[in-house]
């Protein structure tokens, strides 16, 4: 890398300690530009790849006879991959709001247990799919907190398309919210795939998937959790997930903070 120049670290002095912050913090930012760089190869590699399908299949509809069969599957393909890119580039759009530390904390007040209700009647038609049973528990009592609501969308989608998405038919998920003293703790397990223990450390990492050919069959980018954990963390909240091994199913836990109530207009 570019950062790769260190001073000698001579005795145990100041200008000896000096040194070595100097070679701790030189160190530190050549990791940040290495991440930054396979980020940027990993984000041009994605987006070229629906690019090159969209491309092939458009100039084969257009020079090659086809059957109507042929024809249909094609335009399928263009479809599915076009959406492909336009949630890549939501999300590269969001994840890059968030690092840069440009993105306004909404205050939009939200009652936790409409915005489930909500969330679960969007989920319902992908569970029946798979039939898929959906539990949820709450309290009788609203849970008031105030985030953007495009934020808090943002995150329980992703959570709750990955519980769906990893779940094989006849499974189920259940969510259950309770509100604590600071915020609100989100509980969502499911009865699916599960995530081996080794590859837990790397689920918030961008790009990440696990068992690229398993995941194949399952369409994602494995953008999701890495959002999720950005807008998490910005409002002060936090993201664990755990799994008891490979087909155990997976519990993602998130804390939420109640927020404060805002007399401004929202900006998001
Ligand atoms: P993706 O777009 O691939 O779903 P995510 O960032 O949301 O990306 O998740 C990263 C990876 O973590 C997924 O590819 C999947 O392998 C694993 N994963 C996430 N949620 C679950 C779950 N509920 N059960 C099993 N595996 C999961």
């Amino acid at each position: 890398g570019d950062f790769t120049h260190r001073v000698a670290e001579v005795g145990q002095d100041e200008i000896g300690e000096v040194a070595q912050a100097f070679n701790e913090m030189a160190q530190q930012v050549e990791s940040m530009i290495n991440e930054q760089r396979a980020f940027a190869s990993n984000t041009s590699h994605e987006l070229r790849t629906p690019l090159t399908t969209i491309r092939l299949r458009s100039e084969a509809l257009r020079y090659e006879a086809l059957d109507e069969d042929m024809n249909q599957q094609y335009i399928t393909e263009i479809d599915d991959e076009a959406r492909r890119l336009g949630t890549l580039i939501e999300d590269l759009t969001l994840l890059s709001r968030f690092d840069a530390g440009r993105s306004e904390l909404g205050r939009n007040e939200i009652d936790m247990r409409r915005f489930a209700g909500s969330m679960l009647q969007q989920f319902q038609q992908q569970a029946r799919a798979k039939q898929i049973t959906l539990f949820t528990e709450a309290t009788d009592e609203p849970i008031i907190l105030y985030a953007s609501l495009n934020h808090l969308t943002v995150v329980f989608r992703n959570v709750l398309d990955n519980a769906l998405k990893y779940t094989p038919e006849g499974g189920s998920v259940t969510w259950s919210i309770s509100s604590g003293v600071e915020g609100v703790t989100s509980i969502l397990e499911d009865t699916g795939l599960g995530i081996e223990s080794e590859n837990l450390p790397h689920l918030f990492e961008r790009f990440f998937r696990v068992d690229k050919a398993r995941s194949r069959q399952v369409p994602g980018t494995g953008l999701g959790l890495a959002l999720v954990q950005s807008i998490v963390s910005a409002y002060g909240g936090s993201i664990s997930i755990e799994s008891e091994g490979l087909h155990h199913g997976t519990t993602v836990t998130i804390f939420w903070p109640y927020g404060e109530a805002c007399e401004q207009a929202e900006i998001t």
